[in-house]
């Protein structure tokens, strides 16, 4: 099978992944294996080939899988073949730890993410542990399936985590594929809300999408919006939207970091501007199996319909670099095929 392999972290601009020829792998015990049609892109991906996390190498990255059961390994059960299944981040957890018995397992010391400590969907085939598949909805192609995995999942967790209630003010920094995947669902779980949204430059890429989308107000990361923010989300890799959320919430307040490594340190606060009055700043870190079902149901019913730029397999490379200089809007996804 063709698939994009990292052997080596390097800059993105040095086009890390070499695109090779591996054996089907074949699905051990409880295992089933996955003819990848549609795979998403992730910024987590730039930082797995940059050097920011660790990832196994080498490595098939990619953890926004959709495809088609081919086959079942031994005691595996539960899907047919030909049937349409989604991976997300979250490959397996140990199931017996203290997180994983108390509804938590996005926090297992032993949680494996796909394309990371396992391969991913960056290629022809896959193989995933049965009970970390997911049916995908019919209403979704395989190319608006894929960014739902973890853009719009992980995205529903972060929502949740900032506790949300309609009329709130939200504030989203950043506009990428979870960003405008997470627009789409306040408008519609919170009717009455105010979202406003903030970029990196004024009438960039990202800021007419959001403008298209019916932002509220959108503005630049260091501007201040008409009204305080009851809550944000950030997605942006930049450690000064840390600080500037925080300088914009209104008290009690809460910040949700959407990100699993900033590129850029985080800046001093002050406590008095940026924490006093009871605000709170959140990181979000995986997701559990809950979250992808429970989101994918409310996408479904929506339905989100993702702005989706395809990519071939073959341009793996190159996507992950259009990614790091913003050049598509919403979400990426490889095509196989
Ligand atoms: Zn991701
Ligand atoms: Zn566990």
């Amino acid at each position: 099978m063709r698939a994009a392999v990292l052997r080596r972290t390097a800059p993105a601009e040095e086009f890390p992944l070499s695109l090779e020829d591996l054996p089907v792998p074949s699905p051990g015990r409880g295992e089933v294996l996955i003819r990848v049609s549609a795979c998403g892109i992730c910024r987590t991906e730039l930082d797995e080939v940059e050097g920011r996390l660790r990832p196994k190498l080498p490595v098939v990255p990619g953890h926004q899988v959709v495809g088609r059961v081919e086959e079942l390994g031994p005691n595996a059960s539960g899907y047919e073949r030909g049937e349409r299944v989604g991976v997300a981040w979250i490959y397996w957890a140990c199931g017996k730890c203290r997180f994983c018995s108390g509804g938590r397992e996005n926090l297992c010391p032993e949680f494996r993410g796909t394309g990371c400590d396992a391969d991913g969907g960056y290629a022809e085939y896959m193989v995933v542990p049965q009970d970390f598949a997911y049916p995908i909805p019919p209403v979704f192609s395989d190319a608006e399936a894929a960014p739902l995995l973890c853009g719009g999942a992980i995205g529903y967790r972060a929502l949740r985590l900032t506790g949300m209630r309609d009329g709130d003010v939200m504030g989203l920094y950043g506009y990428g594929s979870s960003a405008h995947l997470v627009h789409q669902l306040i408008r519609h779980l919170f009717p009455s809300s105010e979202v406003y949204v903030f970029t990196r430059k004024r009438g960039d890429g990202p800021s007419e999408l959001a403008r298209k989308q019916g932002a509220d107000w959108v503005g630049e990361t260091g501007d201040t919006p008409p009204r305080k923010l009851h809550c944000a989300i950030d997605t942006t890799p930049a450690g000064e939207t840390v600080r500037e959320a925080l300088r914009n919430l209104e008290r009690g307040g809460r910040l949700v970091m959407n990100l699993i490594r900033k590129e850029s340190p985080v800046p001093e606060l002050d406590y008095v501007t940026h924490l006093w009055e009871e605000k709170e700043v959140k990181s979000v870190a995986n997701l559990t199996r809950r979250d992808v079902r429970e989101f994918l149901r409310v996408a479904a019913e929506i339905p989100l319909r993702p702005q989706v730029t395809e990519f071939r397999l073959e341009e793996a490379n190159r996507a992950l670099l259009a990614l790091k200089r913003g050049e598509y809007r919403g979400s990426g996804v490889l095509k196989m095929g």
